[in-house]
């Protein structure tokens, strides 16, 4: 076939460029296809600076009272909550299995379950998740009788296996968790609440009817797809929908925070862990001296150990890195080759000067980088810095967290220990509504929050609580007929109450000052 000659939806291919321009484009050569196939019609044309994209058809993939777009703790919560309340649930996620950055990021770490008390605050989907995990083994935490302990025995025990399981000198409700055994755990999980997942699926922008969310359309090996929903869940993480609805969003944070880091986590396996700690101990000013070096060769000093059965000899390093962005492309290519070079200057360098590394070897690394902060929405309401230093719950509470703003246990530049004062922070149905845009939430840590919010509380047990939030007043709004900001307060909550999440009383919620 000429191709010269060749028909593009009516025109030639002579046509076809003569009127697009001097820098036109053909990308590959269909051959007998052209004119026909999906290729000829996403043909694209290039000016130089922008290219100009035909508008085309997206074959509608299905029908779903709600879409999840994002597999992570947000979107699990999200996607198990809608689904077990009786909504058609589709969850869509771009990696071949489900957790987010409590599995693919190697973040396996899930704090802050318990207040100071010992009484359990995050519970829910969450804690069913822990339980499984140990019905397997496969996590590490306090037992229930410890939390809230000041026991000193029990509180350095703790402290020496992970500065997470204690806080104000407390024994707190923590967990350390396999990441592998999470993904099988998880996809149980959905499955048995029939939550229909696609993997390897990429959630590229929502379907809008002006400010109204109508379902998502998502790229995988099968194309370009739609889903159709009556409501939309951003479960991204970095809010990735938003930049395709008449949201807002804000992504600016102090420097030095936490939220700020990239990270490529990475494990080294086969250390001598007793001979390392012989060494730590017995000439302590000989390893901060290796750290230091090490940090001026461009390494990474820090590790904890995986406290895990069977994983005694294994090592986690959690390196940080600033960038200028956790959602461009550039930055996070980046990051991630940095992160390599510096992954090898340090197993080089602690395999040839600290004892215990003999042996090891660089056993994994995060399938993905981790990402601690980037888009936040602006929401129907936005939680500020000002909401940690109040003990009033909001009328449309769906979630308590501890308060963990102690400058004792958390490294944060801007720490003010209200929690002292404040032992609790309450979470408003109203955080996870994008201001200005309908049949949409989001649940994950792009929820609507200032970076001081952020920079406590946008962690794993966080985000599933915010995405069984979400997931249930979704339904609730689906079996009701009402908008999703017309949710009846006192259903959502006596459901989420019922699921085993932790709210405030009702009395205590009636007589709530704000
Ligand atoms: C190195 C590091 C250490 C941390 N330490 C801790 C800790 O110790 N404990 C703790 O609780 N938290 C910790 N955090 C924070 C915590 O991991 C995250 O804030 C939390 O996982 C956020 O959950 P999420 O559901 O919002 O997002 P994520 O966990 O990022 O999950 C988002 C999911 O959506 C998927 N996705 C993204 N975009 C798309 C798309 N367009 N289409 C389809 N799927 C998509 C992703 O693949 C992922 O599965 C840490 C974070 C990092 C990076």
């Amino acid at each position: 076939m000429n191709l010269s000659t060749s028909k593009l939806d009516g025109m030639t291919r002579r046509d076809f460029f003569k009127g697009s321009g001097a820098a036109a484009v053909a990308l590959g050569a269909g051959g007998a296809a052209l004119g026909t196939s999906p290729y000829a019609k996403a043909q694209q044309v290039s000016d130089g600076e922008t290219v100009h994209e035909p508008a085309r058809d997206i074959k509608v993939f299905g029908e779903a009272d709600v879409v999840v777009v994002g597999g992570g703790p947000g979107g699990v919560g999200a996607a198990l909550a809608a689904a077990r309340a009786g909504a058609k649930t589709v969850l869509i996620e771009r990696y071949g299995y489900l957790g987010g950055m409590g599995t693919g990021g190697l973040v396996t770490i899930i704090p802050n379950m318990s207040d100071v008390t010992g009484k359990l605050q995050i519970a829910g989907i969450c804690k069913e998740w822990i339980d499984r995990l140990q019905a397997r083994d496969a996590c590490d935490c306090p037992k229930k009788e410890e939390w809230g302990s000041a026991d000193p025995k029990l509180v350095s025990y703790w402290h020496n296996r992970s500065m997470f399981c204690v806080r104000m000198n407390r024994v707190e409700y923590s967990a350390h968790i396999d990441a592998e055994i999470s993904k099988c755990i998880l996809n149980d999980m959905v499955q048995e609440a029939g939550v229909k997942t696609y993997l390897h699926a990429l959630g590229t922008q929502p379907i809008m009817e002006g400010n109204v969310a109508k379902g998502v359309v998502f790229e995988s090996k099968s194309g370009r797809q739609a889903i159709l929903a009556k409501v939309v869940i951003d479960s991204t993480g970095d809010g990735d929908l938003l930049p395709y609805t008449p949201a807002k969003f804000e992504t600016q944070m102090h420097p030095g925070m936490r939220i700020t880091a990239l990270s490529l986590v990475f494990w080294v396996a086969n250390v001598d862990i007793k001979k390392l700690n012989e060494f730590k101990e017995t000439q302590r000013e000989k390893f901060e001296e290796q750290n230091s070096e090490l940090v001026k060769l461009g390494g990474h000093d820090s590790f904890m150990t995986s406290n895990l059965k069977d994983q005694e000899s294994l090592l986690w390093f959690f390196n940080r890195y600033r960038n200028k962005s956790q959602i461009d492309v550039e930055e996070l290519t980046r990051v991630e080759m940095d992160s390599r070079k510096s992954m090898l200057i340090t197993h080089d360098y602690r395999k040839k000067n600290t004892p215990g590394f003999e042996h090891s070897f660089i056993v994994l690394t995060a399938p993905q980088l981790g990402t601690r902060g980037s888009r936040r929405v602006l929401g129907d309401y936005q939680l500020t810095a000002k909401d940690m230093a109040c003990n009033d719950p909001f009328p449309d509470t769906v979630a308590v967290f501890p308060n963990v703003d102690t400058s004792d246990t958390f490294p944060i530049v801007i720490a003010n220990d209200s929690s002292k004062d404040h032992p609790l922070f309450y979470v408003p149905y109203r955080s996870l509504i994008p201001a200005g845009v309908d049949n949409m939430l989001i649940a994950c840590r792009a929820f609507s929050s200032d970076q001081t919010v952020q920079e406590y509380f946008n962690l794993i047990p966080h985000c599933l609580a915010f995405g069984q939030a979400a997931g249930t007043a979704a339904a609730l709004s689906i079996k009701s007929g009402v908008n999703l900001r017309k949710v009846n307060m006192e259903a959502l909550q006596a459901s989420l109450d019922q699921q085993g999440v932790p709210l405030p009383s009702r009395k205590e919620i009636l007589s709530a000052k704000r």
